[in-house]
């Protein structure tokens, strides 16, 4: 029988590599999902055969209730609130290692145990409220912004050395359970402290980073409960998130010592002066300079997600290529609200793969395209980041649609983005605003095109 389940634990270790790897192209990235949840399928059942004798009774009644709130929310959340979903998920999984890191101090006297312990409690802990400010500021309930205040760093440094110390303690006097309440309660406090600082475009890298510390939590739980398919999971979530975080950097040019520790554009006072006006355009007129052009870009951001014009854009981006333009998509990596949104919902559209640009690819040919839709899209567009040294973003790579010969601009005000500063590109002779909600505009120029 052992035998049998460490061949399981093998099966499903193979298996989550393979799923990982599959979710690195958005075609087979779905194939990945599903054999990743097999994996996982697995993996419970061989770990429950492990440990021998359990109570299956409260383990069904886990199983029943967690499977239906689960099932439940991920039918009845709305496409726009997939990221909060993602990043109080992962909370839930910082919370779950915690869970187990202090459930396993029964009976554990081994020094590595107990540090094991502590290191899930610990990682858990911060990953679980981390990812509930995430999830915060990413459904704008608590503001987007980074929130900084005087000694904040002598603060944070003084909750990392109490960690230190109880850990060191509660390693030392295993019997004496205070020390660990303190690793717990502090713990959870640095999660909040942590992500309060980070905030406006750096919010992509929290979110990759807390995925990593989830992982890693799971590791360290692993290693306390002795079980080795939960330490080769752990793993896994870990190192990706890891290689996630550092893309999500390179992606906005800055280092990760920086997002973390600087918060967003502290310091600068978003000094971009706009020049120009507003040159609103109507459908009807977006509709003659569209059926003119030979060569058309489409920008995707966060508003096409709210407004769900996904399958709307498809239809239009059809209507377009059979009048003869050539037609492709510019995908800023962290355009949207979560690493992939944007290519997460043009796949839902069936929008071919080859047709997806990314930003490196697309930015060389901007010159020759002759009209550029920007579809909810703000920040990710923003040319202060490429002029205005005195932006918060400036050094953040952008999507140069400004470059094309007409910009038009889907939106349906003149708010700010996701860091809440001002847009030049709104201003720029070349660019037409069509104002209104996207799927309601593009769902116009379908009807004039057809
Ligand atoms: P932004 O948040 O910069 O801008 C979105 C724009 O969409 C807004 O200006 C809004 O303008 C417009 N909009 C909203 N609803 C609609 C609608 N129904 N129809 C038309 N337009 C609409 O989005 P970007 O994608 O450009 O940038 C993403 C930002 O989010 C970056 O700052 C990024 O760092 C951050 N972020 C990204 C994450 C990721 O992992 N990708 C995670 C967390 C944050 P208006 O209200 O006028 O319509």
């Amino acid at each position: 029988m052992d035998i049998l389940i460490q061949f399981a634990y093998v099966v499903s270790g193979g298996l989550f590599i393979f799923g990982l790897k599959q979710l690195g192209s958005p075609a087979t990235a779905r194939r990945g999902n599903m054999v990743s949840a097999i994996a996982m399928l697995v993996a419970i059942v061989a770990a429950l055969l492990d440990q021998g004798i359990v109570d299956f009774q409260w383990i069904v009644i886990g199983f029943v209730v967690g499977g239906a709130i689960g099932a439940g929310a991920a039918r009845m959340v709305q496409m726009t609130s997939m990221p909060e979903m993602v990043a109080l998920f992962n909370g839930f999984g910082g919370m779950a290692s915690l869970l187990v890191g202090w459930a396993s101090l029964a009976g554990a006297t081994e020094t590595f145990t107990l540090i094991t312990i502590v290191l899930a409690i610990l990682i858990g802990g911060l990953t679980f409220t981390g990812s509930l400010i995430a999830y915060g500021k990413l459904s704008e309930t608590i503001g987007s912004g980074a929130v900084m205040f005087r000694g904040q760093q002598v603060v944070n440094s003084l909750i990392v050395l109490g960690i230190l110390g109880s850990a060191v303690m509660f390693c030392i006097q295993p019997e004496n359970p205070q020390w660990l309440y303190m690793v717990v309660g502090l713990s959870l406090v640095f999660g909040v402290m942590a992500v309060i600082p980070i905030g406006g475009a750096d919010m992509p890298v929290v979110i990759s980073l807390l995925n990593s510390y989830s992982g890693l939590a799971a590791c360290a739980a692993g290693f306390a409960v002795n079980n080795n398919i939960l330490i080769v999971a752990g793993s896994l979530v870990g190192a990706s998130g890891i290689i996630l975080t550092q893309i999500m950097c390179k992606a906005m040019n800055r280092s990760l010592s920086n997002v973390l520790f600087s918060g967003f554009g502290s310091g600068v006072q978003d000094t971009t002066e706009v020049e120009g006006e507003i040159k609103p355009i109507v459908v009807e007129d977006a509709f003659y300079i569209l059926e003119a052009a030979s060569s058309v870009a489409i920008i995707p951001g966060y508003g096409m997600a709210v407004a769900q014009a996904q399958h709307v854009v498809k239809e239009l981006c059809e209507l377009m290529e059979e009048n003869g333009a050539e037609v492709n998509f510019g995908i800023h990596p962290v355009a949207g609200r979560m690493p992939g949104h944007m290519n997460v919902l043009l796949a839902e559209a069936d929008v071919p793969y080859d047709q997806l640009l990314e930003m490196d690819d697309i930015n060389p040919r901007m010159e020759n395209v002759d009209v550029c839709i920007v579809i909810g899209a703000n920040d990710v567009v923003n040319p202060a980041a490429r002029e205005n040294e005195g932006s918060p973003i400036y050094g953040m790579p952008v999507i140069n649609v400004d470059q094309a010969r007409t910009v038009f601009v889907l939106k349906r005000s003149m708010a700010s983005g996701f860091a809440g500063i001002e847009n030049p590109l709104f201003y720029k002779d070349n660019t037409r605003m069509l104002f209104g909600d996207a799927k309601e505009s593009i769902g116009g120029l379908i009807r004039e095109f057809s």
